[in-house]
């Protein structure tokens, strides 16, 4: 009766932004292969895909949650074991890929005899470095928090700093997602294998190094943005972009090619009054034309008082800078030819959507596995310049990133020698990139020989 069923994929994202987005973008990747895809998500974040998978725009009134404990968040999606399963046992789905966040999946599909993947939105240096700090602990070598060492048994002599790595690997802290990280690796391991949004041309010597070292069994099928590339929704899913696309491309269409920079630090990073402030300054004197997307506590300040702004900022930079506050339509906006390099936090997505749009980048990681990648777009790729963010920031709190660092950094993407070659490289993974997911490219082959694989299991 099995064969009978159609091949059936079961998407379960967490609950992130960063999460939800690459995983419609590959339910979208597996419709087009014919896939049937279900993305099983909670009714408060539902309409977030309808709105993503429908060719209509719709207007959502819906709340933002601030989340004040990850581990309170995490106990209750804990919740969804009970549901996710008896939609399991109805639909019999061939897979399931989870998040790894939900390491109770692992034992969830089990029980039913489904397959179930691991999602990851990072990249494989990220995955593979990762494993190797926490394996080999090379911090405990040194008693400097600024002064580089060099991760072992790991291609490529990456360098990074103690400050750069995540206290709970460093001080072995139990700290509120400690259990959960741990759960994770392990559900991970007994998984039936990981499937990354990268491409092999991207970064061969580590997705080898995973597979082959590491001997982990992996996928890797992206990048997954340009699925919604040629479509005006992608800018729409996740929220509303809170400034007409219109608008902001049109601001773009009267400036002169890889002229404007874009500044973003994704959907969760948020700074407080006085790093604003040393960002609005550092633009102002790189002399560099930007876009610049703020994201702001709730606590910290009244979005409407403008008091995180050097006074009259906005007056003095009308047609040369343009703000935008809150959500803003990014892949659109990176894709645009007067957008000639892009400052980010270097969350998987946005680094990969820069790469994709053939861009040098300024590095500013500021938590989670950002700091890895920040390593692969300066260290391997060479295709972007560190802003020098070292603290491990879980939240608004830390070092600033002072004004003159941030006019050089911009500086070195944007204009002279330096940054035309970081852009040709860039521009040159660009176009593999593309290559990649087209029919025959290395992540469009490996999307179908999981399918092959999955298929013959049945
Ligand atoms: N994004 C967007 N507009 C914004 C901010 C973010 O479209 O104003 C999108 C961005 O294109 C990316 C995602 O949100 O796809 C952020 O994911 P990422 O992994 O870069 O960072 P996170 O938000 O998880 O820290």
């Amino acid at each position: 009766a099995s064969q009978n069923r159609p091949f059936h994929v079961f998407l379960f994202p967490f609950m992130a932004h960063g999460h939800m987005i690459p995983v419609s973008d590959m339910a979208k990747l597996l419709a087009a292969q014919g896939v049937k895809t279900t993305i099983i998500t909670t009714p408060l974040n539902a309409p977030i895909f309808s709105k993503a998978t429908r060719s209509r725009k719709t207007n959502s009134g819906g709340i933002e949650i601030e989340i004040k404990s990850w581990n309170s968040f995490f106990k209750a999606a804990g919740l969804l074991q009970e549901p996710l399963e008896r939609l399991l046992l109805e639909y019999q789905p061939t897979c399931l890929v989870a998040d790894m966040f939900f390491s109770w999946a692992t034992d969830a599909a089990a029980k039913f005899g489904i397959p179930r993947l691991i999602f990851h939105g990072t990249s494989f240096f990220s995955l593979a470095a990762s494993d190797c700090v926490k394996r080999y602990e090379p911090f405990k070598n040194t008693s400097s928090d600024s002064e580089p060492f060099v991760i072992p048994n790991f291609p490529g002599e990456i360098k990074m700093t103690r400050a750069q790595v995540p206290d709970f690997v460093k001080y072995n802290i139990e700290n509120d997602l400690t259990p959960l990280i741990e759960q994770a690796k392990e559900a991970e391991v007994r998984s039936y294998g990981i499937v990354v949004n990268s491409f092999y041309e991207l970064e061969p010597v580590y997705a080898d190094y995973f597979r082959k070292v590491l001997g982990r069994k992996a996928w890797h099928i992206g990048p997954l943005s340009p699925c919604n590339r040629d479509n005006e929704e992608k800018a729409y899913i996740g929220k509303e972009a809170s400034i007409d696309e219109h608008e902001c491309l049109k601001w773009l269409d009267s400036k002169k090619p890889n002229s404007v920079v874009y500044v973003c630090f994704g959907s969760v990073a948020k700074f407080n009054n006085s790093q604003l402030k040393e960002i609005a300054i550092g633009l102002e004197a790189s002399g560099v034309e930007f876009i610049w997307v703020v994201r702001k506590g709730k606590d910290d300040c009244d979005m409407g008082k403008e008091d995180w702004l050097p006074e009259g900022f906005e007056e003095m930079m009308e047609g040369k800078g343009l703000i935008i506050r809150g959500w803003a339509p990014q892949v659109l906006i990176l894709d645009h030819v007067a957008v000639g390099g892009f400052v980010t936090h270097c969350g998987w997505n946005s680094t990969l959507e820069g790469i994709a749009a053939g861009l040098p980048l300024v590095t500013w990681p500021v938590s989670a596995e950002q700091f890895y990648n920040e390593k692969l777009v300066t260290q391997v790729l060479k295709i972007g310049v560190g802003v020098g963010a070292q603290k491990w920031w879980i939240k608004v709190v830390g070092d600033i990133v002072k004004r003159e660092a941030i006019e050089k950094a911009v500086t070195r993407i944007m204009v002279g020698e330096e940054a035309e070659e970081m852009r040709s490289r860039a521009k040159g993974l660009a176009k593999q990139a593309r290559r990649a997911i087209e029919k025959g490219g290395s992540s469009h082959s490996d999307l179908n020989a999981l399918i092959e694989e999955l298929s013959s299991q049945r």
